[in-house]
């Protein structure tokens, strides 16, 4: 993982998949401080292939204002523009000037005007920042066409990131591996090369199993990947979604000490 802009060491967005409560994610935000995570996960949608838990919704957005009242910038993903909206006006009253608030749109959200009206919404307060996913199909110029989108709604390059959280595997690019979704790193980096746009690499929804992660952050670090996104639960086995790739706040030190020196994100409580 390499610097990108001046005085920004690589990325690490991380927390649980999704908020279950405000027990989880007050310690989330403690162990994150620690850390000095750039944005702790504490997402309200979670869309679901079939019908399940689907998130705190609105009735969390005071879980992320507790965040940023405690120093930490928070994250979630939106799926429509009105709960961008709403996750503005419920946090950014308590972020300071320096604070950041991270909105993204997950990879199944491929519809280019919610993209578009999402960006314009984000768009209106410097402190938010926009990350989009890769969509599901392996396909280059679809990806950067959700970038396209983001830009055409008026979100500034400067707020925007790209993540990568790998492709659904088909018959051209199956997963010898047994992975949840296939990186292909060698396309994330020509996207970040092409758009100038930081790049973060989801290991956890391309491992999509705790045995598989350490083998896909170590290839991811062999690219010049901007940071990284992982899902991290106080108790991942009692997970309410994605039980299986979820790891423990000491589980992510331990991983995050394997990267090679020249890649290691230096945090203080990792290193200690
Ligand atoms: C997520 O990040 O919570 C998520 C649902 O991932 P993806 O959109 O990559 O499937
Ligand atoms: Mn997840």
């Amino acid at each position: 993982m390499k610097q990108v802009r001046a005085n920004q060491r690589p990325m690490l967005v991380a927390g649980p998949c999704s908020a279950e409560g405000r027990e989880q994610i007050m310690f989330s935000i403690e162990q994150a401080k620690q850390r000095e995570v750039d944005f702790v996960r504490i997402s309200l949608w979670k869309p679901r292939t079939k019908p399940g838990f689907d998130g705190l919704k609105e009735e969390g957005i005071s879980l992320l204002a507790e965040a940023a009242q405690m120093g930490v910038n928070p994250g979630t993903e939106i799926l429509v523009p009105s709960q961008a909206q709403a996750v503005m006006d419920g946090v950014l009253p308590s972020l300071g000037a320096d604070g950041k608030l991270l909105l993204w749109i997950g990879a199944r959200n491929q519809n280019h005007y919610v993209q578009q009206e999402i960006a314009r919404v984000a768009a209106q307060d410097s402190r938010v920042h926009l990350m989009l996913k890769n969509q599901p199909w392996h396909s280059e110029s679809h990806w950067e066409g959700i970038l396209d989108h983001a830009l055409e709604g008026g979100m500034a390059p400067e707020n925007l990131i790209l993540c990568h959280r790998g492709f659904t595997p088909d018959v051209h690019h199956p997963n010898p591996n047994g992975l949840r979704n296939v990186a292909d790193n060698e396309m994330a980096m020509r996207v970040r090369e092409k758009t100038n746009i930081p790049m973060l690499l989801d290991i956890s929804h391309i491992a999509g199993a705790v045995d598989k992660l350490e083998d896909v952050m170590l290839e991811g670090a062999e690219h010049n990947y901007d940071g990284m996104v992982i899902e991290v639960h106080p108790n991942p086995r009692f997970a309410w979604t994605d039980a299986k790739q979820q790891i423990t706040w000491e589980e992510l030190d331990a991983m995050l000490g394997k990267l090679p020196a020249e890649r290691a994100v230096e945090r203080k409580a990792v290193l200690a």
